[in-house]
């Protein structure tokens, strides 16, 4: 069977000021010594990434933004491409948070965009997919997934090709920042699903490498029980990662 190597990603959304940012990271950098078996990516804020990829090892913690523009450059107000990460240190963009999809419209198409201009770039796009507890409660889950994965990856779909270096989040909407962690079993069951939609949409090796991160709530408490499925290859994690002691908690639950 392939090993996958588990993740523990913080987004940090909008938090932190500089200084914090910097001083976060250099904690999580001397918290986690030289753990190896784990991989470790955060999330800072776009005016941070810079200085945060200053303050640390780039061997030892990946940098991701929390969003970007399809284009490459251009008369986009606002807005950052992922060439402008690339050159301020980012391996890695999340794409499709269900904040983004919620409060800033984002659909499954623009996401496509976005994931098809990361790739391109050689970024590594961590996309995320989640149902709402309405969509869950009138047990439109698979549904709601299987859709947002179809569009969302639909230029993967079209190649024939979704790169074994992509990473996916199932991120319950109902779970996100609200203190409900979806149990084990809940989360295994869309992870499972996720993966028989890699297979059954690309092949098998590529769905037995693709990691999937559960995210919703994740803590150190509950961190170990989740990643013992067998398709939960790890975390992503907003308000645990904002502190070092817990987020080197979290990296520090291995998967049994
Ligand atoms: C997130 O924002 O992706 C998230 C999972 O947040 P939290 O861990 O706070 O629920």
């Amino acid at each position: 069977m392939f090993e996958r190597t588990p993740m523990i990603a913080g987004n940090w959304k909008m938090n932190l000021s500089l200084d914090e940012a910097v001083a976060l990271v250099e904690a999580i950098g001397s918290g986690i010594g030289n753990v190896s078996d784990v991989e470790v990516l955060v999330a800072p804020p776009f005016t941070h990434l810079a200085a945060v990829r200053g303050a640390i090892d780039a061997s030892k913690i990946f940098l991701a933004a929390q969003n970007m523009h399809w284009e490459m450059s251009g008369a986009y107000t606002g807005e950052i491409s992922g060439r402008m990460l690339q050159h301020s240190g980012c391996t890695h963009v999340i794409l499709g948070h269900s904040e983004r999809r919620t409060l800033f419209n984002e659909t499954s198409e623009v996401v496509n965009l976005k994931v098809r201009a990361a790739s391109f770039l050689g970024l590594i796009p961590v996309v995320c997919v989640g149902e709402t507890l309405d969509e869950r409660e009138s047990e439109r889950t698979f549904e709601v997934i299987k859709e947002q994965l179809d569009l969302s990856l639909d230029n993967f779909r079209a190649d024939q090709m979704m790169p074994t270096s992509t990473i996916l989040a199932y991120e319950p909407v109902w779970a996100i920042g609200t203190g409900k962690t979806a149990t084990p079993e809940q989360a295994e069951e869309v992870h499972h699903f996720i993966r028989l939609w890699i297979e059954q949409t690309f092949n098998s090796g590529t769905a037995a490498q693709v990691r999937i991160l559960y995210g919703g709530s994740v803590k150190p408490d509950n961190v170990k029980t989740l990643m013992a499925e067998p398709d939960i290859d790890g975390a992503l994690v907003g308000g645990a990662s904002l502190k070092s002691d817990s987020f080197v908690q979290l990296i520090r639950s291995q998967k049994a």
